[in-house]
């Protein structure tokens, strides 16, 4: 048994000062007043996040695409040319130490566990692996050697567009029909039920421009239950080619075919009508965001003032892994509401702070996407658990709500973190991953071996 003295802590009840949590098999088995006299092991002790959106391999391009190319007209499709350009060079051990390395990274950002949304299946040629899921395999892997949460999410990706155009260059990696999908889906199924029991799976239909009506069909039945995870209105040139070829909007087309329920987690929604808006909030579906990496690549803003009003899940992803910061995730979400309104505190509300709503939402939101029972400090909850100091110039020792603004909003909350329990795993102490040099050594191994030059 496990325990950790927090002088305070962000519990079921709210906030709580001088408690004691204790963990076995990976579980809150109580939450406790710390003993009198007991030491108190860390400051502030709040629930691990799930980071719902991740692109392991992406994070080895941070700072490779930011340069005007040959294309005069620079947009996320000269980005998107540039990451296939990239991935036509990964081999397994490759894609294996760079995962190892971006989920070490997320483990120190706070994060305990990540929806892993793999779509990089095949050889670099497009020829399928002998086993089919040798890259469920190593993310699988990856996550396990460095004690992770995952959420496995195999992707099935049929075509290049919405005219089923066929897969070029290095999409060929991703591409599966249907049948073959079902395959992987059912190899990874079992890869994942062989890992630690806090792991699990989900399925993402790519995208409407990616999968057609029996692909969408197929991953659905598929997941039975499970989470599903599919971008959706991105981009502008996205919604215009959904459009002209299904006659609605993205958001609008999805919601009039499918029961779209707490099930689904529909990344980014940066393009959506105020009508649009409404009617996800009111499905109960998590909007997955990553406000980073939206911005990187010049997508658009979320309306989460809108959303939130109407009560709308999200929770946050790293998406390309150009940097990793739960805290600036959030910032970065409340600033883009305060730029296009000219408002301040947006989502605010009469009783939480800016931080608090936010911190809240990203914990809830993260678990329904991963389908993961995580994001609260309870007895029974798995003991995801990040635990900061405050007692530095960055933290100011602030307390209850406050804490969390100064976290969110002065730009140096990770610096403040401690220590990182996934499931129970002690993985980040004294603010570092404990297998953090032997990571990096792989990681830099891989990246030597690869061209960087775009
Ligand atoms: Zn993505």
């Amino acid at each position: 048994m496990q325990k950790i003295n927090a002088k305070q802590a962000l519990t079921k009840k709210g906030w709580e000062a001088n408690v004691e949590i204790s963990i076995k098999d990976g579980r809150i088995a109580g939450i406790q007043p710390s003993p009198l006299g007991s030491y108190a092991s860390v400051g502030l002790a709040l629930p691990a996040p799930t980071n719902l959106h991740s692109h392991s391999f992406q994070r080895a391009m941070s700072g490779l695409t930011e340069a005007r190319g040959r294309d005069p007209s620079d947009s996320f499709w000269t980005w998107r040319r540039m990451m296939y350009a990239f991935l036509d060079q990964l081999t397994p051990d490759h894609v294996q130490a760079i995962a190892a390395q971006v989920f070490s990274e997320m483990l120190e950002a706070g994060y305990a566990s990540v929806a892993e949304f793999h779509y990089l299946h095949h050889d670099t040629n497009g020829v399928p692996y002998a086993n089919s899921a040798e890259l469920c395999e190593r993310i699988m892997a990856a996550a396990t050697n460095v004690g992770i949460g995952l959420t496995m999410v195999p992707v099935l990706y049929q075509h290049g567009g919405l005219d089923k155009r066929p897969l070029v260059g290095g999409q060929r990696r991703f591409g599966n029909t249907p049948d073959d999908f079902a395959e992987l889906y059912e190899r990874a199924k079992r890869v994942v039920r062989s890992g630690p029991q806090d792991y699990n799976i989900g399925v993402a239909p790519h995208s409407l421009r990616a999968v057609d009506r029996t692909g969408l069909d197929l991953a659905i039945y598929l997941a039975d239950g499970a989470p599903v995870h599919m971008h959706l209105a991105e981009q502008v040139a996205e919604v215009t080619e959904v459009q002209s070829a299904l006659n609605a909007r993205p958001v609008e087309w999805l919601m009039d075919h499918y029961n779209v329920d707490q099930n689904w987690c529909l990344i980014h929604c940066t393009q959506m009508t105020s009508f649009e808006t409404t009617a996800l909030a009111r499905s109960g579906a998590v909007a997955g965001l990553c406000p980073i990496t939206e911005a990187n690549l010049g997508d658009g803003i979320f309306n989460a003032v809108q959303y939130l009003t109407n009560e709308g899940r999200v929770g946050f992803g790293s998406d390309s892994n150009v940097h990793i910061s739960f805290f600036d995730e959030l910032r970065a979400l409340e600033y883009s509401q305060r730029l296009r309104d000219k408002s301040r505190a947006a989502l605010a509300i009469s009783d939480r702070s800016t931080g608090r709503v936010l911190f809240d939402v990203a914990t809830s939101g993260g678990a329904q996407a991963a389908a993961r029972n995580n994001g609260v400090l309870a007895q029974g909850a798995l003991a995801d658990i990040v635990a900061l100091d405050l007692d530095n110039a960055w933290g100011a020792n602030r307390s209850g709500d406050m804490a969390l603004d100064t976290l969110v909003f002065g730009g140096n909350g990770h610096r403040c973190i401690t220590d990182v329990w996934s499931a129970g795993r002690h993985v980040v102490q004294q603010g570092r991953h404990t297998a953090r040099e032997k990571i990096l050594c792989n990681y830099m191994a891989a990246m030597a071996e690869l061209e960087q030059d775009l």
